[in-house]
């Protein structure tokens, strides 16, 4: 069979064409989950799909998608997808080059007139970015894990997440039915741009990403005596903020020695004032890593260090790493090396679909570079030599699972 390949100046095309729906309010993409923008920009996207014969709905979240028939019987989707809403003043290529990517392969297959064993199902989920509470509301909702009363955490403008739905049209009561069972897909797949700056600074153009870094979160209060700055000789004070110093620099040296991301990314002195002794300090720190035991090892480190230096600890978060699926990470390599594509392993760092669907589903990632590491703005760039690339990839990973998976 010869294979088909991507038309990659009408994927750029059809990148181009979203992202005239949200040009305007200021700088940059925006397309603010469940705005009108974001609403017409999952239109377009469900009306390129019904050209191309899908049977396309929208479901209780405002997930768009479409299903294409397989040539075999009784056998569960494959599924492209990722997202087209953004963050305010967003970027051009953050998820919505997953999801032209997904529709150049359904325009590449319906070219060659090639028709897949499974069903082929692409899928735009709604409210992707953290702009409604936390993210990823619309695939949450479809792999049933919305948290209590997500509808009256506020979004992003203040308003409540209920009040932005009910805009487009849906109910937060009714989003729980967008729910699919485990197994009713066959397999996830989708292409994202990093997000960060290894691939670029490495110069290799495509990555299959082996899981999603789970992310544990603390606050350390360090107490000490505010006082008079001026009256106060140096061997008469407690002095939170001498004691906080040290432990940042235990959090970078931890990350450092351990092989994982490790931040102090908020920092507050307290009461703040140039002729006061600092008499609090709060900070917070995050641990990201794909290794459980690696984020055990470097909490329980980092907390002593904290009670060490006389802080207060205490856990706020913690996500678990969400690993791809050993056969569909081998199937998106497989796909590398058939077509020739320089590429290497990479964990994502952020949040993506991908990590909610891997609850009802064997899923894995692909990514290509983002210029200077730079996303969630509107300077976001991909080469289109990197996005074609991207879906071909995909492509053929696809074709790949397709034969390899029952
Ligand atoms: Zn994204």
């Amino acid at each position: 069979m010869k294979r088909p390949a991507i038309d990659g100046g009408r994927l750029l095309r059809d990148i181009e064409e979203l992202n005239r729906l949200g040009a305007e309010p200021g700088p940059g993409i925006n397309r603010v989950a469940y705005s009108p923008a974001d609403m017409a920009g999952r239109q377009l996207v469900g009306d390129w799909l019904r050209e191309l014969g899908f049977s396309v709905r929208q479901d209780e979240a405002g997930n768009v998608s479409g299903v294409l028939p397989g040539t075999a019987d009784g056998l569960p989707p494959l599924a492209l997808g990722s997202h087209t809403d953004t963050v305010p003043n967003g970027g051009p290529l953050d998820g919505t080059l997953g999801v032209a990517a997904a529709v150049a392969c359904a325009r590449s297959l319906s070219a060659g007139s090639t028709r897949l064993r499974h069903p082929l199902e692409i899928i735009d989920f709604a409210a992707e970015e953290a702009t409604m509470g936390g993210g990823l509301l619309g695939s949450r909702a479809l792999s049933g894990q919305l948290e209590k009363g997500f509808g009256d955490a506020a979004g992003w403008d203040g308003r409540p997440v209920s009040e932005h739905l009910a805009g487009a049209g849906l109910d937060w009561r009714g989003l729980a039915a967008a729910r699919r069972e485990p197994g009713s897909l066959a397999a996830y797949l989708e292409l994202h741009i990093e997000q960060g700056a290894i691939l670029d600074r490495s110069g290799v153009p495509v990555a299959v990403v082996p899981g999603i870094v789970g992310i544990r979160r603390y606050q350390v209060v360090f107490t000490g005596q505010a006082n008079h700055a001026g009256t106060t000789p140096m061997d008469q004070r407690d002095d939170a903020l001498v004691k906080a110093v040290p432990f940042v620099l235990d959090v970078e040296g931890v990350g450092r020695e351990l092989g994982l991301v490790a931040t102090v990314g908020t920092f507050a002195v307290l009461p703040g004032a140039s002729n006061v002794i600092p008499g609090r300090v709060e900070l917070s720190f995050e641990i990201r890593s794909l290794d459980d035991g690696l984020l055990d090892q470097a909490g329980k480190r980092l907390l002593g260090a904290a009670e060490e230096r006389g802080g207060e600890p205490r856990p706020i978060s913690a996500s678990a790493p969400v690993q791809s699926s050993p056969q569909v990470v081998s199937a998106l390599e497989a796909a590398c090396e058939n077509l020739g594509q320089a590429h290497r392993l990479l964990p994502s760092g952020a949040g993506h679909d991908a990590m909610s669907i891997a609850a009802i589903s064997q899923s894995a990632m692909l990514f290509i570079p983002s210029r200077g590491g730079i996303s969630h703005a509107p300077e976001e760039y991909s080469t289109p030599e990197q996005c074609v690339a991207g879906a071909e990839v995909l492509l053929a990973g696809l074709l790949e699972l397709d034969a390899r998976l029952d």
